[in-house]
C-alpha cells in the first residue's frame, strides 16, 4: 500500500512507475501533493498560485486515458510537476513576482508548459520568484517572500526559490525554473536539490518572461539527478519559435543520468578544479564538504586537474552590466499598455505619465535599480565604458572555458559560497546579494551548461551545501552521468538521499509544522 505521505516523498521516476503499474492513481498523487501544499505552505510560501481542482480534472483524465489502455502516454504521465511563475500558462496567471503582472493570465502557454501538458504531466501551479527572476533569496518577490524549508528564518535562494522550497518541502516532485545568473541551481545548493541550466538554446524560451536574453535559460529543480533528466528530456529540444534554439538532436539525459549509476562511470573522467571559485571567500563547511567530495570523486576514479580561469573573476561585474542592459531593454514593454497594471495620475495626464506613474507603482526597488542600471550603462557616451568592456569581458570568459575543456571533461566549484543565510541579512546590501551568483554566472556567461546537487550538510550550521558541475556546450549528458555517478556515492554512504534523510527540515513530516 503506498500512502499518501509515500507519495510526496517519491521521486518522479518512482512515482511514474506506480502510476504506469496501476498501483496509485494520478488523482491519488495529485491529491497527496494539495495535500502537502495545504499543510505547510502558509509556512513555506513556494506558491503563488495552485491549480486545485484543474489539477485534479487533469489528473482525472490521465487515469481515464490510462484505463483505456491509451498507449500514447508518456513515460511521465500523471506525475504532478510545480512551475516557475516567470514562465506563461494559459490557464493560470503569470506575474513574473512582480506587482506590474497582479493577475495577468497570458494568452499562450510557453512552449515548455506546452510540452508538460502534451507528456500528460499534471501543473500544479505556479511558484514564487523575486520579481522578473532578479535576486538570489526571492525576497524581492512582490507578494511575500519564500522561505526555506529546513529552516524557516532563511531564504531558499533565488530568483527561483518557489522551485527549489517546493521540490525540497515535497510540495512537488519536481519543478521548472529559469537560470539567467545561478537562479536555477543557487536555490538547489540551498536547499539541498538538484538543478540544471541547460546549454544556451537546448530549451526554448518561447513564452519564458525574458530578464537578459543573452543568458536566460529554462531548466529543471528536483530531489534527485535522474528526475531532473527526465523533465529535461520532456522540455529540451528545438523549438522554431525561439530564435536562439539550437536545431540539433539531443541524447536522453535520463539514458545518461542513468549510465551514471553503473559501475566505473567516474573511471578516467578528467574533473577541473577552478582556482578562482575554490577556498577564499567561501563558508568554511562548504569548502570542507567540497574538498570532501572531490575526494570522493577521485576514489571512484575520476582524475582531478587544477584549472586557472584567471577571468572568472570580473564575471560579476561583466554580469551586472550586461544583465542590466538587457533587462531595461526587455523590461520596456511593461508600458501599462499592452500588460497588466496601469495607474493613471490624479486628474489624469499624458500617455508618458500614465506610463511612469505605471511603472513607479508596478516595479519594486531591485527591477529599478537594474533598470536605472542599465540604462545608463548603455546611454550614447557611456556604452564603450560600460556595456563594451563587459562583453570584451565575457569573451575572455569564453575563451577561459575553451582553455580548460581542452584540458578536462568537466570544471567543478561549489554551487554557491555559503549556506542559506537569514531573511533580511541582505536585503539591504545589494553587493552581498550580488555576490552569492560567484560561482554560477561564469556558466551564463559562456552559455554553457551547469548541473548543482547536494553534497551534505555544513557542520557549522546544519545546512545543506551543493556542488556544481560544468560542461562544454551541448555537453548536457554528461553532467547528468557525473551528477548520477557522485549521488549514487553519497547515497551509499548516507543510506538514502540527503532530502530523504533531514531530520533538520523544518516541514519533513506530512502536516507541517503546526
Ligand atoms: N541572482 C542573479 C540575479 O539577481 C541571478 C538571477 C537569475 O538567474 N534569474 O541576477
Amino acid at each position: 500500500m503506498t500512502t499518501a505521505n509515500d507519495l510526496i516523498h517519491l521521486p518522479a521516476a518512482d512515482l511514474a512507475e506506480r502510476l504506469s503499474s496501476g498501483e496509485v492513481s494520478s488523482v491519488e498523487a495529485t491529491q497527496a501533493h494539495l495535500d502537502r501544499i495545504a499543510a505547510v505552505d502558509g509556512d513555506v510560501h513556494a506558491y503563488l498560485h495552485v491549480a486545485g481542482d484543474a489539477a485534479l480534472e487533469r489528473a482525472a483524465e490521465i487515469d481515464r486515458l490510462r484505463a483505456e489502455g491509451d498507449a500514447g502516454l508518456g513515460p511521465l504521465a500523471g506525475v504532478p510537476v510545480a512551475i516557475k511563475d516567470v514562465l506563461c500558462t494559459l490557464d493560470m496567471p503569470s506575474t513574473a513576482g512582480s506587482r506590474i503582472l497582479e493577475g495577468w493570465v497570458p494568452p499562450y502557454d510557453a512552449t515548455v508548459v506546452r510540452k508538460l501538458r502534451e507528456a500528460h504531466l499534471i501543473p500544479l501551479g505556479k511558484t514564487n520568484m523575486d520579481e522578473f527572476a532578479m535576486g538570489s533569496s526571492t525576497e524581492h518577490s512582490a507578494y511575500g517572500p519564500t522561505r526555506n524549508p529546513w529552516d524557516l528564518d532563511r531564504i531558499p535562494g533565488g530568483s527561483g526559490g518557489g522551485s527549489a522550497a517546493a521540490v525540497a518541502a515535497f510540495e512537488a516532485p519536481f519543478a521548472l525554473g529559469s537560470d539567467t545568473g545561478g537562479s536555477i541551481r543557487q536555490p538547489a545548493a540551498v536547499t539541498g536539490s538538484v538543478g540544471v541550466k541547460p546549454t544556451y538554446g537546448g530549451v526554448s524560451r518561447y513564452g519564458a518572461i525574458a530578464l537578459a536574453s543573452s543568458l536566460d535559460q529554462v531548466g529543471p529543480v528536483s530531489r534527485t539527478v535522474l528526475d531532473s533528466a527526465l523533465l529535461h528530456d520532456v522540455i529540451g529540444g528545438h523549438d522554431p519559435r525561439d530564435s536562439t534554439s539550437i536545431p540539433d538532436v539531443w541524447p536522453s539525459m535520463a539514458d545518461a543520468a542513468r549510465a551514471g549509476r553503473r559501475d566505473g562511470a567516474l573511471k578516467g573522467m578528467r574533473i577541473g578544479v577552478v582556482k578562482q571559485l575554490n577556498g577564499e571567500g567561501f563558508q568554511a563547511g562548504v569548502t570542507q564538504r567540497f574538498t570532501e567530495a572531490l575526494t570522493l570523486l577521485e576514489g571512484a576514479g575520476a582524475e582531478i586537474v587544477e584549472i586557472d580561469a584567471p577571468n572568472f573573476e570580473y564575471a560579476i561585474a561583466a554580469y551586472y552590466l550586461i544583465l542590466p542592459a538587457e533587462a531595461s531593454s526587455n523590461l520596456a514593454k511593461f508600458d501599462s499598455v499592452r500588460f497588466g497594471l496601469r495607474v493613471n495620475p490624479p486628474g489624469g495626464g499624458t500617455v508618458e505619465q500614465v506610463m511612469s506613474a505605471t511603472r513607479e507603482a508596478g516595479f519594486g526597488p531591485e527591477v529599478k535599480r537594474r533598470i536605472i542600471l542599465g540604462t545608463y550603462a548603455l546611454s550614447a557616451g557611456y556604452y564603450d565604458a560600460y556595456y563594451g568592456s563587459a562583453q570584451k569581458v565575457r569573451t575572455l570568459i569564453q575563451r577561459d572555458f575553451d582553455a580548460a575543456f581542452g584540458r578536462v571533461d568537466v570544471l567543478v566549484t561549489p554551487s554557491a559560497p555559503t549556506t542559506a543565510f537569514r531573511l533580511g541579512e541582505k536585503l539591504d546590501d545589494p553587493l552581498a546579494m550580488y555576490l552569492n551568483d560567484l560561482t554560477t554566472i561564469p556558466a551564463n556567461l559562456a552559455g554553457v551548461p551547469g548541473i548543482g546537487l547536494p553534497i551534505g550538510l555544513a557542520p557549522e550550521d546544519g545546512l545543506p551545501v551543493g556542488i556544481q558541475f560544468m560542461a562544454p556546450a551541448r555537453a548536457d549528458a554528461r553532467l547528468y552521468t557525473v551528477g548520477a555517478a557522485l549521488e549514487q556515492i553519497l547515497e551509499d554512504r548516507w543510506g538514502g538521499s540527503l532530502l530523504s534523510q533531514a531530520p533538520e527540515l523544518a516541514v519533513a513530516t506530512a502536516g507541517g509544522t503546526n
